[in-house]
């Protein structure tokens, strides 16, 4: 379908935001259900949002994602927040308030608890959890987790940020070996492992154990070199594109009132380019 006059305009803000996935992933969806949307990136520098923010509101735009580094400040620019975004501190999605603002919903906690149960339906209940990192996507997952009756045990590099989310180990090789050995389900949250040709050595994964779930929020065609030993050591893994699906699916039914084409939006993520 074309663009026209009345062709309905969302996108995502970040700083960068080239190498974003979800403009191939957003549009793939309208085109499967042959929706008049378009979905554009949007670079903002951080010293902009404060007017970014105000200016794409005003100028009509149908719904906003918001990427690093931009969710909390998009948080403290919307006119109301809903419970989720407000307990994380952070804001992904932006939705138009019918009043020239947005009112801010996080769809990250929601996309890390699907993108698990569709491969492990039943890891996340109860589960003893271990989180590596503690920024922005750490607090959606510990959100998730908890909302889960997970017992939450978290390692960071500053563990000052990881005090509200879960009992705090040390982010040392031995004290994260032995919460790795008793944990049912562990997840990267950190940036480490992007890009990497090795696994992250700070990220231990010898002693996990076989059946356990392996999530690495960190994406990288064919999966991260830590996901794949996760694999070898016998793992059940999940790498980031679940969660980048199911968050932006989540996005796409708030803003357009239909439920995600899922297969169409993750071929567009499977495909060579993404
Ligand atoms: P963030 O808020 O900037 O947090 C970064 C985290 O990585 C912090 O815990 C930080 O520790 C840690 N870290 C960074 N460099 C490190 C190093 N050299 N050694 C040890 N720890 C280090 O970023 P974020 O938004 O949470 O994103 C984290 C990762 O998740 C990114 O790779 C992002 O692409 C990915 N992500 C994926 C999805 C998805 O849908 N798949 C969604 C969101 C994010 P300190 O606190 O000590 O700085």
């Amino acid at each position: 379908m074309g663009i026209s006059g009345a062709t309905s305009v969302a996108g995502v803000i970040g700083w960068p935001i080239a190498h974003s996935l979800s403009p191939a992933m957003h549009n793939a969806a309208y085109r499967a259900l042959g929706l008049d949307w378009v979905y554009v990136p949007i670079a903002v520098p951080p010293e902009r949002l404060g007017t970014a923010v105000p200016g794409l509101a005003a100028s009509g735009i149908a719904g906003l994602n918001v990427t690093i580094p931009h969710k909390e400040e998009a948080l403290a620019l919307a006119s109301s927040a809903s419970e989720v975004a407000r307990d994380i501190g952070a804001a992904n999605t932006l939705i138009p308030d019918g009043d020239g603002g947005f009112s801010a919903d996080n769809t990250d906690a929601v996309g890390f608890e699907r993108a698990v149960d569709e491969v492990a339906p039943e890891a996340l209940d109860g589960a003893d959890a271990l989180l590596l990192g503690a920024g922005g996507s750490a607090h959606a997952v510990a959100w998730a987790l908890r909302s889960r009756g997970c017992r939450v045990t978290v390692a960071n590099r500053t563990p000052e940020r990881a005090k509200r989310l879960g009992d705090v180990i040390p982010f040392e090789q031995r004290a994260v070996e032995e919460a790795v050995s008793s944990a049912g389900i562990v997840v990267n949250a950190t940036s480490l492992g992007m890009g990497a040709d090795e696994p992250p050595p700070e990220l231990p994964l010898a002693s996990i154990r076989p059946g356990s779930v392996v999530v690495d929020l960190v994406y990288s065609p064919g999966g991260t070199p830590w996901l794949r030993a996760a694999e070898a050591a016998g793992a059940v893994v999940i790498d980031g594109r679940g969660m980048l699906l199911h968050q932006g699916a989540a996005s796409f039914s708030i803003w357009t009132g239909e439920r995600a084409p899922l297969e169409a939006m993750r071929a567009a993520l499977e495909a060579p380019s993404a």
